[in-house]
């Protein structure tokens, strides 16, 4: 029986150990967390990803699971609603699954057959050929080793380089954490958009609690806890709406994630019988929403060329290409630059219903995304 270790148990990892495993493999996922991570924000599930959510049974059920946010409005520094748009921020067609990522990692999960063995709180300290060493556990052989394991992946670090070789940050950063829904709003999502920050509060499921997601431009963030509170609150000093409110919030919050709005760039994500998926090998950055997708769809790929890696690299260079392209313009753009800007960016938003073609504008400003959600022709179905 072929063994693989797969690092990492969000969404490449518990989607490759469920595709593998139905192939026959015996699977081992190691995860530094003490159990699958099922905290997390609203992902968008779109193009190419959406076939592979079918063809693995869970397309129905993300749909089921996915969030009923009913539509978005951008309010100004005192709150008034300027401009609404009906669906998610991230919706680009109404076939789209927007659906929180820690709904999607839970229903993943449930997808994985029994007899996969789980190492939670691990993580692998050294790979030496087909030797693994862990941290904790006993040190063992594999056939293939799978790094699921994230923008800061371990297994590229130890087989690939430096993550400062592949990383390219696109000049923001994200920091996103769960609140009280102080603002009482229901099925909706909030954005505030300031000179180079934007700011949106949106209900989870049910209307109990709020994502909060602030955006902002600056370095790559610091891995130290203080200073990323400190780089924050310098970043959004002086702004209005309830946002002061927010990072009084975002200090207590027991979830605050902040992550960089960074590319992982390779050559290749294959050396030997080690191979990488989902943001450790291609991380489009967070502003494309397609992060989730390019797992959902790498860690297909990957199953069904695992004896056959470079067709794993092949099959995917043409649409982690085109989606890291389509990212650059929003990375970009993640915030208008002006006062001025701010006022256009509402202006447009609250015309767009009225004008004639809207349909087309809004085809023509998404077209790239849709398209590149959509760059790849998957492989015969994986029995
Ligand atoms: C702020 C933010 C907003 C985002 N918004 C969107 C969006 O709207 N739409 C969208 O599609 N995508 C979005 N993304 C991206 C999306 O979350 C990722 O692209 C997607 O989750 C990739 O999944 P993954 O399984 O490859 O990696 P991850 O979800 O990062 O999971 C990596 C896993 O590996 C584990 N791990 C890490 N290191 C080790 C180690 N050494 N040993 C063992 N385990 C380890 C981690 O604990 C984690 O469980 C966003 C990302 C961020 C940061």
């Amino acid at each position: 029986m072929t063994r693989v270790l797969i690092s990492g148990a969000s969404v490449a990892g518990n989607a490759a150990a469920a595709l593998l495993a139905r192939r026959g493999c015996a699977v081992t996922v190691v995860e530094r967390a003490p159990a699958i991570r099922t905290g997390g924000y609203a992902i968008d599930i779109r193009g190419v990803a959406l076939e592979v959510a079918e063809r693995m049974g869970v397309a129905a059920k993300a749909r089921a699971h996915g969030t009923d946010t009913e539509g978005t409005s951008f309010v100004d520094a005192a709150g008034k609603r300027i401009a609404t748009l009906p669906l998610g921020f991230g919706v680009l067609d109404p076939a789209d699954i927007e659906i929180m990522k820690g709904d999607l990692t839970r229903l993943l999960h449930a997808e994985v057959p029994a007899g996969v063995e789980w190492i939670f709180g691990d993580t692998i300290e050294e790979i030496a050929g087909d030797r693994v060493t862990f941290r904790h556990a006993p040190p063992r052989r594999f056939d293939y080793i799978i790094g699921a394991d994230g923008i800061h992946s371990r297994v590229r670090e130890l087989v690939f380089g430096p993550s400062r070789q592949y990383l390219h940050h696109l000049g923001s950063s994200s920091a996103v954490f769960t609140a009280p829904n102080e603002l009482g709003i229901e099925r909706w999502q909030l954005v505030h958009s300031m000179p180079g920050r934007v700011v949106s509060v949106k209900t989870d499921k049910g209307s109990e609690t709020v994502k909060v997601t602030l955006l902002y431009g600056g370095p790559m963030p610091s891995r130290d806890r203080a200073e990323r509170l400190s780089a924050i609150e310098t970043a959004f000093q002086g702004s209005g709406w309830v946002v002061p409110r927010l990072l009084e919030l975002m200090r207590a919050a027991p979830d605050l994630y902040v992550a960089p709005n960074a590319q992982v760039r390779m050559p290749g994500w294959t050396a030997g019988r080690v191979a990488l998926v989902g943001d450790a090998g291609y991380a489009p950055s967070s502003l494309t929403g397609q992060g989730t997708g390019m797992a959902l769809v790498g860690a297909y790929v990957l199953a069904a060329n695992l004896h056959d890696l470079p067709a794993y690299d092949r099959q995917m260079r043409g649409f982690v290409d085109a989606n890291h392209k389509a990212a650059l313009a929003p990375a970009r753009g993640f915030a208008p630059k002006s006062e001025l800007a701010v006022k256009l960016q509402n202006l447009s938003i609250r015309m767009l219903p009225y004008l004639p073609g809207k349909g087309l504008m809004i085809a023509a400003m998404t077209r790239e995304a849709r398209r590149a959600a959509g760059a790849l022709r998957l492989p015969a179905a994986i029995s």
